[in-house]
């Protein structure tokens, strides 16, 4: 592996937090409730037998709520027996989609930093991975900071071996939403170069305030060359179910599904037809989780605030980042090796998500997706410790 570290930080960060009695903010595993209806539902289905594979593709019910779900809150077309393929959460469905369109020689673009699978996937698969940066934008009347397309550095990074972009909106780890104005200039020079586009949006319900989260399968020219990732482990705080599912032209999904039988077949059919049920009200459960994260992540910006530090902005997601140069660390990664003494917190430093050039090696993501009891704690922890220093 090229670099050991991305694996290694969670396990030693895992491994302090036990050890100190720290509050992990480091990892995005949340402990917030899931619909009643949607856990009962996976206790009926197991009762009632259905505990053997479903279809390869996946479960029926699911693979059109899945469609449903598209149609009803973007407009977007699918039929579902051929353009919808439920997978082992997210992750199957990039490695699945990584593997299945790209090869040695092969360059898949991607926003930098990124999430730490696509990386991964792209050592899978024999192709190079080229890490775009994103770039920052300076906050202003007391707002934090943010991160922004950086059209040139997108178009120059293109290459004659360019093959996919592997887009993540809403972002991780840096809770960037990419508005319908930045979506527009992405989607032209797909279309332009013929790039095939995997975004991953698993995300897509954890958006906050004035921020919207368009599908950029819905742009002009888009649906042709788009395979959109979505999953159930955020919008219904089920992480370990691990279902989720890809969607497009029919020809890409088949291709995905290809690869897809021979990793894990099928997986969890009580899983998908509790989910199948629940995608069809997640409106009134996802704006009930939107408020319970927007006030997390406020509690714990306004922590980090007192403690001396201004957290960028977080329009999404379930994490924070915060430039601790303030606190007198320009390496986020010897903080957090320090933070759970320090102060009892842990945290996660955002360069093991940087691919490129490590231009921000201050900045550090703690998460938000946690009780409020837990964020006030750690939120308070934070801010001691500020007033130490
Ligand atoms: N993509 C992103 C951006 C994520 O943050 C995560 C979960 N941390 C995943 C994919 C993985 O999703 P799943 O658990 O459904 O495999």
């Amino acid at each position: 592996m090229r670099r050991s570290g991305e694996t290694s930080i969670f396990t030693e960060m895992t491994e302090l937090a036990h050890r100190t009695g720290a509050v992990n903010l480091g990892r995005g595993v949340p402990d917030l409730d899931s619909p009643p209806e949607l856990l009962a539902g996976v206790a009926e289905a197991v009762l009632a037998g259905r505990n053997q594979y479903p279809p390869a593709a996946g479960h029926p019910a699911l693979r059109a709520a899945v469609a449903e779900h598209q149609r009803r809150h973007y407009g977007i077309e699918l039929d579902p027996a051929s353009q919808v393929l439920v997978t082992t959460g997210a992750t199957e469905a990039l490695a699945s989609a990584v593997l299945a369109l790209t090869g040695p020689g092969d360059e898949i673009l991607t926003f930098d930093p990124c999430y730490d699978a696509y990386p991964a996937d792209a050592r899978l698969s024999g192709a190079t991975l080229v890490p775009v940066p994103l770039a920052v934008e300076r906050g202003e009347n007391g707002n934090g900071a943010g991160f922004a397309l950086d059209m040139d550095a997108l178009a120059g990074a293109l290459t004659p071996r360019s093959r996919l972009l592997l887009l993540n909106s809403p972002h991780n780890p840096t809770g960037k939403v990419f508005t319908p104005e930045e979506l527009a200039r992405i989607a032209e020079l797909c279309v332009a170069r013929d790039l095939t586009v995997v975004t991953d949006e698993v995300y897509e319900h954890l958006v906050y305030g004035s921020a919207r989260h368009v599908p950029i399968a819905t742009l002009p020219g888009m649906a042709e060359r788009t395979l959109t990732v979505s999953s159930a482990g955020k919008t219904f705080s089920v992480t370990g179910w691990k279902v989720g599912w890809i969607s497009g032209p029919a020809e890409l999904v088949a291709a995905v599904a290809s690869v897809k039988q021979w990793l894990t077949y099928a997986s969890g059919t009580p899983y998908q037809e509790a989910i199948a049920a629940a995608l069809g009200t997640v409106d009134d459960w996802a704006a009930g989780l939107r408020a319970t994260l927007t006030e997390g992540r406020d509690l714990l910006a306004a922590g980090l605030t007192e403690a001396g530090l201004t957290p960028f902005r977080a329009d999404a997601g379930y994490f924070l980042q915060a430039d601790v140069r303030p606190w007198g660390f320009t390496d986020g990664l010897a903080l957090c090796r320090q933070l759970p003494e320090l102060a009892g917190v842990v945290a996660i430093p955002t360069r093991v998500f940087q691919q490129g050039e490590d231009v921000m090696p201050w900045l550090v993501r703690f998460s938000f997706c946690r009780r409020h009891e837990a964020l006030r704690e750690a939120a308070g922890r934070l801010a001691r410790l500020g007033s130490d220093r």
